[in-house]
């Protein structure tokens, strides 16, 4: 059990930042010499976020045990600077699953298996399974959600069994601002504050997301109505960098106010914390399909940002196809620096993330392949230097008559989605000679995470790669493996690299993944030509 705990509630709108405001307050706590924890608590049915929609609930985040979690684990592992696991979040579709299947094993002995104990008593359980000096619970969606509100019966129960002092709840919500009347409207604030104490919750404090300063009358009028101190009524406008929320904690003294309540020592709290204040101006296209959300691209958008560079910009696949001719394809991408092609799933959007690989390889635009990413690239060079007319990856065109991308022996028996793709942290060996090699600073075997199905089929397509790294011949040179192909280069190229693997996941503030640093000085490299 953590020894205390912090609960993170949200109010009035999603996406107000409460996953930042979480990950920057565990950072802070950790700079403070504490033992911190985080758990994301997600209210949909949903057992984990492998089956859900990057344009509807932003990116995939997936973990070295190969979990596939919302991307709020992403924001922990950045902002802590650590890995999180599977532990580190709760779905509702898991609790239930938990609890039916309990159920099915007779481990109730014939009660009637209810919401209230049983539902409560298996949320419970996970939060005290939390090992931590501060357990920081973040409770995703926002206060009145139907599915949400269990989850907020267990952490009222377990405030009282385990005493007020040990535990802060801190609501996070938003004051919109009304430009006709040119003032901050607090009223949605109120009434969710009103929300949760229906429910049995006084937060302690009260976190104010707003577009802009707002003026402390509108802040006395939050403390007044919600019932909360003033000084525990905190506004966070919003900040051009991510990357000092933590800081402005700090100034806040956020760190000190939930220590007197918690009775926690905090020592010298200094932020140990580097991220890149100026960012060059080096323009980056990410051209993708999940246009509804930039969170859908979340990892790659911040690898890029603490690498240095400014965010990239994303572009639409599908537009591109409908270019006359590759001539007009590079003048859209000529104002571009460098171009990453991320991960996906299905048929949209390839053949214009084609044409785009195409482009870069000829015109030697510098150029990122990540997962489906570095499958085109293999798709794109077997079509149009290799001349195998057609070549495709099973999964677009399973009559293919090169199928130089296919489904391997063990995954063409999975018959479900759900949780069965090749999943997680593994090891592979770079080769000696390549670019990515230099990239790792000669490490020879590294770690790196993987989501996807589908594989170079190099067994039936030798003749698309090098078989030595010097003598490339104009192929595409093989610079990682495991059992599988894992990364793919281009020599005579400034940049010109695909990997199997999802380098994004692994970056963290002040340390950034290789690949993006190196991908940034092309890029930069190549604003000077
Ligand atoms: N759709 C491809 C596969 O399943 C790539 C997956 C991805 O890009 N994450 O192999």
């Amino acid at each position: 059990m953590a020894e205390k705990y912090v609960i993170v509630t949200g109010g009035v709108i999603s996406g107000i930042g409460k996953g930042i405001f979480s990950a920057s307050l565990a950072r802070l706590l950790k700079d403070c010499g504490l033992d911190v924890e985080t758990l994301k608590i997600d209210p949909y049915l949903n057992v984990d976020a492998g089956t859900m929609n990057p344009n509807q609930h932003g990116e995939v985040f997936v973990t070295e045990d190969g979990y596939e979690a919302d991307l709020d684990l992403g924001h922990y592992e950045r902002f802590l600077g650590r890995n999180m696991t599977r532990n580190n979040n709760l779905t509702a579709g898991q609790v239930y699953r938990n609890v039916v299947n309990k159920e099915r094993e007779g481990k109730f002995l014939g009660a009637t298996v209810q919401m209230v104990p049983h539902v409560t008593e298996e949320i419970k359980s996970h939060i005290r399974s939390m090992k931590a000096e501060v357990g920081i619970v973040e409770i995703g969606g926002t206060v009145g959600d139907i599915e949400g509100e269990i989850f907020l019966e267990a952490v009222r129960e377990l405030s009282l069994e385990m005493g007020r002092n040990n535990f802060v709840f801190i609501h996070v919500t938003y004051v919109p601002y009304l430009k006709t009347t040119n003032e901050f409207k607090t009223k949605p604030t109120q009434q969710s504050i009103q929300l949760l104490r229906r429910i049995g919750i006084n937060p302690d404090f009260i976190v104010v997301r707003s577009e802009a300063s707002m003026d402390s009358a509108s802040l006395d009028k939050v403390a007044l109505f919600g019932g909360v101190n003033r000084d525990r009524v905190v506004n966070l406008p919003d900040v051009d960098n991510v990357y000092s929320v933590p800081e402005v904690l700090h100034a806040l003294d956020l760190h000190e106010k939930i220590s007197d309540i918690l009775n926690l020592k905090v020592k010298n709290c200094e932020l140990t914390w580097h991220y890149p204040r100026m960012l060059k101006p080096v323009k980056i296209a990410l051209v993708g399909k999940y246009l509804g959300t930039d969170d859908a691209y979340k990892s790659i958008i911040e690898s890029v940002v603490l690498a240095g560079a400014e965010r990239p910009t994303v572009v639409d696949a599908e537009t591109i196809e409908d270019f006359k001719d590759d001539e007009s394809v590079h003048s859209y991408l000529s104002t571009y620096d460098a171009l990453i092609i991320p991960g996906g799933f299905g048929r949209r959007g390839i053949e214009g993330k084609i044409r785009v690989i195409k482009v870069a390889r000829e015109k030697k635009i510098p150029i990122l392949g990540i997962c489906l990413g570095m499958q085109l690239m293999v798709i794109e060079y077997a079509r149009n230097v290799t001349g195998l007319k057609g070549a495709n990856s099973t999964e677009f065109d399973p009559e293919t008559p090169y199928p130089v991308i296919d489904l391997m022996e063990s995954q063409k028996k999975i018959l479900k989605l759900g949780g069965t793709m090749r999943l997680g942290a593994q090891d592979m060996r770079v080769v000696k000679g390549t670019r990515l090699y230099e990239i790792y600073g000669g490490r020879e075997i590294v770690r790196e995470r993987h989501r996807h199905r589908y594989e170079v089929n190099e067994e039936k397509f030798p003749q698309l790669f090098a078989s030595d790294v010097k003598e490339s011949n104009g192929r595409l040179v093989i610079s990682a493996r495991s059992e599988f192909v894992e990364a793919v280069e281009l020599k005579d190229h400034p940049f010109f690299i695909g990997v199997q693997f999802h380098p994004e996941f692994k970056s963290k503030v002040g340390q950034p993944h290789p690949i993006f640093i190196e991908l940034v000085k092309a890029a930069e490299g190549g604003k000077k030509r």
